[in-house]
């Protein structure tokens, strides 16, 4: 087979004993040659994860806490110190932490902290599997707006070329301002994807503390089916849903190349897995629906006017006021004389969401305007859903048997999902209506 990358999650670093297993995966194929790793995650219920205590950091320092920053910083160090000393290498930490210290209270920034949880792991993980670390500031380059500059797979390409094997620290690389810079939480599972695509990996396992996809959110279905194929399209569906296995934006760097994913559990290391595969998935020939996510927080804002779709620059408009205040938006189906606005309630506190609604008003003169607070979506995803007729009637079928209401429908255009915003109160109802009807 050709290269295979591995990231190795939080949980898959937490400790000495288990970066020694994560090591032994990687070293039992020898085609696993590059290495990705985040930050130490939680080892128990109520730990604290490395990356968690850096932003903390960040926040003592931004608050002026001199007490808090040394008692947190001390804590990172004990962590680390700990696992340096269990895997009995000597990757200078002592002296890294100290220098690491002084750029923190020097002011080099909060993306800075937070990165460098992921930059000791790797210090270790290469250590332990005695191979070069390659620091991704080397290649991993973000442009002005924050999103990733193309040019990093190329820079990646002849970067890591010079290695037979290496490990990169995950979720961060250089701004284009020349500072460190991180993806959002959870960044690292874009990062290993990078690092697949610029070495032309035939395969990205991903190493995480489960192993793969289930149809359904397991707390809330007990048993769900097990996903054993998925497309990219339908994961990122899923994940962007809050399907919380994989970042939602890992599938863009390999998509392309149409490199495989597989998510891998590091503590059952012989479990199948699950795929995310180019085209179709096998299991789709006979499944309609793959997989049911869902999130709370949502708010409609709706606007009613007669003769709404006539009148040119309406949408245009209300979208204005929202792009005015950096909000996007998650969905927005329409009617005639009809449209609403489904926004993340994170954008709408501390009275933004009335200040939306009165520049809204302002700008287009709608006859009605009203929020729905407290909505809850729920996708149901799937490439089956196309080739099969009546899934929506059955979908709304089973809602309406099991008493929900449904405030808002949305359909993407390419038959891969239904989207149905219900009350938060009916969230869990919601899932388990869909999940029974397709699934049982
Ligand atoms: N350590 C980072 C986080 O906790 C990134 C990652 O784990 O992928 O979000």
């Amino acid at each position: 087979m050709g290269i295979k990358v591995c990231k190795f999650g939080g949980t898959s670093m937490a400790d000495g004993n288990i970066i020694l297993r994560a090591a032994q995966i990687v070293q039992s194929d020898k085609d696993r040659r590059f290495v990705v790793v985040s930050a130490p995650g939680k080892r128990f219920n109520g730990d604290i994860k490395v990356t968690d205590l850096l932003y903390k950091c960040a926040d003592a320092l931004d608050a002026g806490d001199s007490s808090l920053f040394e008692e947190t910083f001390d804590k990172i160090s004990t962590r680390f110190l700990n696992i340096e000393r269990e895997l009995e290498k000597d990757v200078g930490m002592q002296a890294g932490l100290n220098q690491v210290k002084a750029e923190m209270l020097g002011g080099a920034g909060r993306d800075y902290c937070a990165s460098r949880g992921e930059y000791f792991a790797a210090k270790i993980m290469a250590a332990v599997l005695n191979v070069p670390f390659v620091d991704a500031t080397e290649f991993v380059r973000f442009k002005e707006d924050g999103s990733l500059d193309e040019n990093t797979f190329a820079l990646g390409a002849k970067t890591l070329a010079k290695y037979d094997r290496a490990v990169v620290p995950g979720f961060y690389g250089l701004g284009a301002d020349g500072k460190v810079r991180t993806f959002s939480r959870g960044g690292g599972d874009i990062s290993g994807a990078i690092v697949a695509r610029s070495v032309k990996a035939s395969l990205y396992e991903n190493w995480t503390d489960v192993s793969g996809f289930y149809a359904c959110d397991p707390r809330i279905v007990s048993n769900p089916k097990w996903i054993s194929y998925l497309s990219y399209q339908e994961l990122r569906e899923l994940s962007y849903m809050g399907a919380n296995v994989l970042h939602s934006e890992s599938i863009f760097p390999v998509r392309s190349a149409g490199i495989p994913i597989r998510i891998c559990n590091t503590f059952c290391p012989d479990d199948a897995g699950t795929y995310i595969v180019k085209t179709c998935t096998p299991d789709s020939k006979d499944t309609v629906v793959t997989g049911i996510a869902g999130k709370k927080g949502f708010t409609a804002i709706t606007l009613e006017k007669s003769m709404m779709n006539a009148e040119v620059g309406f949408v245009e408009k209300v979208l204005s006021v929202i792009g005015k205040h950096g909000i996007s938006f998650e969905h927005l189906p329409s009617g005639i004389d009809t449209m609403s606005l489904v926004i993340d309630n994170e954008y709408l506190k501390n009275g933004v969401l009335k200040v939306l609604v009165e520049e809204m008003r302002e700008a287009v003169n709608p006859d009605r305007i009203y929020a729905h607070e407290n909505i809850a979506l729920i996708a149901t995803v799937g490439h089956g859903m196309a080739k099969n007729v009546g899934t929506s009637a059955r979908l709304f079928k089973a809602l309406s048997e099991a008493g929900i209401n449904v405030n808002l429908i949305d359909q993407g255009s390419s038959e891969l999902n239904i989207i149905v915003g219900v009350e938060n109160d009916d969230y869990v109802a919601c899932i388990k209506a869909i999940y029974d009807e397709f699934f049982r």
